[in-house]
Order: C-alpha cells, then sequence, then structure tokens
C-alpha cells in the first residue's frame, strides 16, 4: 500500500468497487482498493450469473432500467468472450397463467428493440414438448425463447480487479477491513483506518476522496442521503443440481406456482443453477440456504418438470447472497427497484444497490462525481474497453481461459501436458487449477476453490475428492507447506459446510464469518 497516502481509496471490492477501481485506475490516479473478505466474496459470487436487460424491470415499467442493462449486456458480449456469453432461455407459457402470449410477446419485442436485434420466437405445444423434454404437456399453451447472457459473477470481479492493476499508480489488498474513516484537519485529506486480516497489522491511510462500496453495510460509513431511503438486504438463495438429474438444452425461466415469482434455471458449468429465493433478510447475518428456500426451489421445478423426479439428494451445492436494495416504499422484495444510489458528502463518495450487469454505468456514475475534485486528471471515456484481447474465434477452450483469467496462454503446451481435460462433470479444465492459483491475489484455499474456480460448488462435497490434484497443480504457485496445506484445507472444509453445502451447518455463532 505504498507511503499510505493516495487520491483515491474505495473500500469493498465487489462488482461495485472492483468496477470503480478498474475506471478510476485508468485516469493514472493513485487509488488504492480494500476488501475485508476475498475480492468478490460478498453478494458479488452469489448472484444469478445473469448480464441481463431483467425482463421483470420491464414488466415493473422500468424501461431506463430495461434499456440500460441491455446495452451494457451487448457491451459485454463484445468485449468479454468466454467470460459473458449468450444464452438462450426459453419460457413456457400455461393456460390461465401469467404471463400471457401477448403481454409477453409484446415485452420481447420491446426488448429485442433495444437490442436492435430480433431474438426472440414462439413455439407452439408441440414444439415446446420436442425443446424442452419432460415439461408438463397439461395445459401448455406454448412458450417462447430469447436470448440473454451468463458469467462467472466472481471472475468478472477478480478481472476488473487485474484490469485496474494493471495501472501504475493502482494497488488493490483483499483481507484488509476499513475500521473507520475520519477527518484529517491538516491536509483536508480523509484518514482511514485499516486492518490487514492476515498480518493483524493495523495502520492509517490518507486519501483525497474516500468512495465506500460496501454494498449491504453502505450505510455504516455514510448515512443515506434522504431520511426516507433505507438499505434493504434481500436474501435470495440458489441451489446447483446435478444435470443427471435435468439436463437441459438451454436455460428456463419458469413462474412459481406459490407466488408468481419467476425462478431460473440455468445450465452453468456442468450443474444446474437454480434460484432464486427473494426475502427480507431484516438484521439477519444468515447466509447460508434454509429448509424452506430448497423446498421452494424444488417445488418450482418439479411444478413444470414433473417427470424429472428432482429430489433434495440431487442438489450438489447451495449459495445465499443479499441484494443491496435501495428502499423507498416497502414494496413486496420482488417490487423493490434494483436501481443503484450514489450520494455524495464530507470528501466521501457512496454507492451501492444496482445490479452486476450494469457495473460499468454505476461506476460512471462515480467518477463523474468524483471529477470536481480532480479535474485535470479525470477524463470520462465511455468508448474505452474494460477487457482487451477479445478472444471471439478462438476455440472454446481457449477462449474460456483467455475470457476468465486474461493474458496470454500457451495452449500447444497445455495439450502437450495434458491439461485441457475437463475435471469431473465441470466445465473447468485442469490448466485452470494452475492458472487460477497463479494470480497473487489468492490468499486462502477457498478463494482458490470457491471464487478463482467455480469446483467448491460444481463438484459434490466441494471438490475435496479432487484436492490431490489441486495440491499438485496448484502447489507451485501457492508455496504451502504440508502444515499450511492441512490449516486451509480444514478452513475451507467449514466454509463449504457452513455456507455452500446442499444442507448447511448452523454456525456455532450463528452468523456469517466468510
Ligand atoms: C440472489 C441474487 C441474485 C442476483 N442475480 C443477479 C444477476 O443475475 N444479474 C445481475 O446483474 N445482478 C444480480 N444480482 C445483484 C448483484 O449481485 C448485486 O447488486 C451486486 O453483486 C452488489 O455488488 P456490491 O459490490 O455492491 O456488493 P458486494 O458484492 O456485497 O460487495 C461489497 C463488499 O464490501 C466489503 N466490505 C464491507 N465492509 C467492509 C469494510 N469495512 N472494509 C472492507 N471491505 C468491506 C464486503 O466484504 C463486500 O465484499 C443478484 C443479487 C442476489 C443477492
Amino acid at each position: 500500500m505504498g507511503n499510505g497516502d493516495f487520491d483515491v481509496v474505495i473500500i469493498g471490492g465487489g462488482i461495485t468497487g472492483a468496477g470503480i477501481f478498474r475506471e478510476l485506475s485508468a485516469t493514472g490516479l493513485d487509488v488504492c482498493l480494500l476488501e475485508q473478505g476475498d475480492f468478490g466474496s460478498g453478494t458479488s459470487s452469489k448472484s444469478s450469473k445473469l448480464v441481463h436487460g431483467g425482463l421483470r424491470y420491464l414488466k415493473q415499467g422500468d424501461l431506463l432500467l430495461t434499456l440500460e442493462s441491455v446495452h451494457h449486456r451487448e457491451r459485454l458480449l463484445q468485449e468479454a468472450p468466454g467470460l459473458v456469453e449468450p444464452v438462450e432461455f426459453v419460457m413456457p407459457l400455461y393456460q390461465n397463467r401469467s404471463p400471457g402470449k401477448f403481454s409477453l410477446g409484446a415485452g420481447l419485442f420491446l426488448y429485442d428493440l433495444m437490442a436492435l436485434k430480433k431474438r426472440h420466437a414462439f413455439s407452439n405445444p408441440g414444439r415446446m414438448l420436442c425443446r424442452l423434454p419432460g415439461l408438463k404437456p397439461e395445459g401448455l399453451t406454448g412458450g417462447y425463447s430469447f436470448l440473454d447472457a451468463t458469467t462467472d459473477d466472481a471472475l468478472l470481479v477478480a478481472r476488473l480487479v487485474h484490469e485496474g492493476l494493471k495501472f501504475p499508480k493502482a494497488s488493490a489488498r483483499n483481507y484488509c477491513t476499513v475500521s473507520g474513516i475520519e477527518p484529517s484537519s491538516a491536509s483536508g485529506k480523509r484518514i482511514v483506518q485499516v486492518k490487514d486480516g492476515i498480518t493483524g497489522n493495523e495502520r492509517e491511510l490518507e486519501a483525497k476522496l474516500v468512495i465506500n462500496a460496501t454494498g449491504i453495510r453502505a450505510d455504516r460509513f455514510h448515512p443515506l442521503p434522504d431520511r426516507n431511503l433505507r438499505i434493504r438486504p434481500l436474501k435470495g438463495s440458489h441451489i446447483l443440481v446435478k444435470k443427471t438429474a435435468l439436463d437441459l438444452p438451454s436455460a428456463v425461466s419458469l413462474i412459481h406456482p406459490a407466488d408468481g415469482r419467476p425462478v431460473f434455471l440455468i445450465p452453468w458449468e456442468g450443474v444446474l443453477l437454480v434460484g432464486t429465493t427473494d426475502l427480507d433478510a431484516g438484521s439477519s447475518t444468515d447466509l447460508s440456504i434454509r429448509a424452506n428456500e430448497r423446498e421452494y426451489l424444488l417445488e418450482g421445478v418439479k411444478a413444470v418438470f414433473p417427470e424429472s423426479g428432482i429430489e433434495q439428494k440431487d442438489i450438489v451445492s447451495s449459495f445465499s447472497g443479499l441484494r443491496p436494495v435501495i428502499s423507498r416504499k416497502d414494496a413486496k422484495p420482488s417490487d423493490e427497484s434494483r436501481e443503484h444510489l450514489v450520494w455524495e458528502s464530507d470528501g466521501i463518495i457512496s454507492a451501492t444497490g444496482g445490479k452486476l450487469t450494469t457495473f460499468r454505468k454505476l461506476a460512471w456514475d462515480v467518477v463523474k462525481k468524483a471529477k470536481s475534485r480532480f479535474p485535470h486528471s479525470i477524463r470520462i471515456n465511455r468508448k474505452t474497453c474494460v477487457f482487451p484481447a477479445a478472444a471471439h474465434s478462438l476455440n472454446p477452450v481457449e477462449r474460456r481461459i483467455l475470457g476468465r483469467y486474461g493474458g496470454p496462454v500457451d495452449m500447444k503446451d497445455l495439450e502437450r501436458r495434458k491439461l485441457l481435460v475437463p475435471v469431473g462433470h465441470s466445465e473447468t479444465v485442469l490448466a485452470e487449477i494452475e492458472i487460477a492459483s497463479g494470480d497473487p491475489t489468492v490468499r486462502h484455499l477457498d478463494d482458490l476453490m470457491l471464487r478463482r474456480l467455480r469446483l467448491g460448488i460444481v463438484l459434490e462435497n466441494g471438490g475435496m475428492d479432487i484436492m490431490d490434484t489441486v495440491k499438485k497443480l496448484a502447489g507451485e504457485n501457492l508455496g504451502w507447506d504440508a502444515a499450511r496445506w492441512e490449516r486451509e484445507i480444514e478452513r475451507y472444509r467449514r466454509i463449504h459446510r457452513q455456507f455452500f453445502a446442499p444442507f448447511p451447518e448452523k454456525a456455532p455463532t450463528g452468523g456469517a464469518d466468510e
């Protein structure tokens, strides 16, 4: 962290902080990003993995949010092949059930219009049953297909951090908690108190500007600008299900029979991602799926794919996140707006709410506010690409590796060493264990297994069965001795059991320490 004197200190290394970090680093300012856990370990690794316009926002009449989201989806599809990829969704329609054919058709027409591409189509019931074998035929009136995009949310954050770090005056530290922000009367700067969670060292940093991107905790350092607003943490849980239980050729958006909410079934990384719930979290820090959420998600799948026989035993893993939603009206959780909020006072700019998809729009809004403090340094260039070296035409594995980890890769060498083979039923190839472990921001085994790779949620038992392979391929990069590996495996096992297992164990404190 250099001499501890920065132009800007950013607190919070989720998608919001990482997006702002990349954007501000590119201006040449001296920027430091601090994250209390691992980068992306908060909400930003627990999303539905969609880079999407959000049909739901269209239904709520939020045309601007949908338009912005569609625009950013299209850009990311262009700029980040291998990391953001198109996905076809199918939405079956049933008699006397919402949505109706005409309202959904009109919504999808608008959705396509925003992207200036025609990508939706209607299928009659017969074609729907061919497209989605096992679909409930009773009352089926047809269905629509349309295009959106999926990503790996944790890797999107990690790549943004690394793109920011390419600029010489940028620095980023994970496992560094900010405990307070004080004004410094002499210099007019802010003093940021930081504790390094790995060394235990405490120090004070100075910054001309502090940016607070701490998600659901953003009002802790900086009260919201309006007393009618509050951050309303909404819990959303997902389950990952074995493909042998339900192997879908495309993603499916279905309407849950219990409450009419949309539930997504997304083929992702060799498993089926099913989510999400949407529940008031209140002041609870409970970050693992509960039995009622698991049952709700399974019930939604069984209502539309009754023959799948999908059961609790088919669940490979689960995860839960808290949406930092800015609430004005205490509406039903799913009716709350997902728009972000940026506010400024006393040398702090805060940003929270919003979506993974529109991280760059949020970053521009923050940078615009920061410009008054650095008028000579900041020039917003909305045309620059965040992820250079786009690789649209490469073979799928090379495209995947470049998209996820950036940088050059010697495919011939990886092939010669037989590292282009998938790990179990996942889409991760062995080479990725070696490449991901070379990331210097990997400080713990859980950073590697749960976020730089997703093997910890895609494989059964958190991937414990492949730990020897992980040690072999990551050993040289991580440089841990036998005792350190043992401690790391123990820590990883505990975190996995509490937050990512199909049936998580209750944390001894009842809280979250991930
Ligand atoms: C279930 C669910 C599904 C979703 N699906 C989608 C989707 O498909 N597509 C989409 O676009 N969006 C989706 N979202 C929304 C999106 O994931 C969130 O809006 C986004 O991840 C929020 O990012 P953030 O950086 O603001 O918060 P976070 O990711 O939570 O980051 C805040 C960070 O601040 C850190 N922090 C807090 N206090 C301190 C401190 N004192 N010192 C240092 N660091 C600190 C935390 O550790 C945390 O990592 C979903 C959200 C949920 C919950």
